[in-house]
């Protein structure tokens, strides 16, 4: 069941190692209403094809050795209402920064193109909740981006496929850097909407 996509999930995990420190981030990638995730509680090359648990939008996991990562509702949230092929959760530290300011993050640089026109911050709730899920997917929703901070708690990007997803977290997680950095230094000032457009038009027609 989902073998490609479990089998993605395998390769894709180690890069996380880079992103979040210990076991905090969490990744998964979609076909069609089921998904593959990665599981909980083992490090992110311990384990194998068949200990990745696949799970439906309703939350049951229907296959895999081990059980899913404790963020299954915001993954479900996420799939049942966006166009995402796959989901990467991380607590990345300039990232998870903006977030416990309770800061968005502003676009500064046209790579956050990648992503939408700026990264919205949801409010606070626990992890692995409905309530956090309905504050992340409304967030997305309102602010057309297929990333989102969590208040006092990371960072959340959705992709057409785990490659993409994994790519677009590295360049927010670079963004919130930048960011934070020049602030430092100055108030850095923000591409306009039409600025923006543009380069989404170009991304459209020539890939970045
Ligand atoms: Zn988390």
């Amino acid at each position: 069941m989902l073998a490609p996509e479990r089998v993605a999930v395998v390769d894709h995990a180690p890069q996380l190692s880079d992103l979040t420190p210990g076991r905090t981030g969490n990744l998964s990638v979609r076909r069609d209403d089921r998904f593959a995730a990665t599981p909980t509680g083992v490090p992110y090359d311990g384990f194998d094809e068949e200990d990745v648990p696949v799970v439906t939008l309703d939350g049951d996991v229907v296959a895999g050795e081990m059980a899913p990562t404790s963020e299954v509702p915001m993954h479900t949230g996420i799939y049942r209402r966006l166009d995402a092929g796959a989901i990467v959760h991380t607590h990345s530290t300039w990232a998870t920064t903006l977030a416990v300011l309770g800061e968005e993050l502003p676009p500064i640089h046209y790579m956050i193109t990648a992503v939408g026109k700026r990264v919205p911050v949801a409010g606070y709730a626990p992890y692995g909740t409905d309530d956090l899920a309905e504050l992340v997917v409304s967030e997305m929703e309102a602010a057309d981006s297929r990333a989102c901070l969590l208040a006092h708690h990371g960072l959340v990007v959705v992709g057409e496929d785990l490659p993409s997803a994994v790519e677009n977290t590295m360049h927010v997680e670079n963004l919130a850097r930048v960011y934070l950095q020049a602030r430092q230094h100055g108030e850095p000032a923000e591409l306009t909407d039409e600025q923006l457009g543009v380069v989404q038009e170009k991304f459209e027609s020539y890939g970045q």
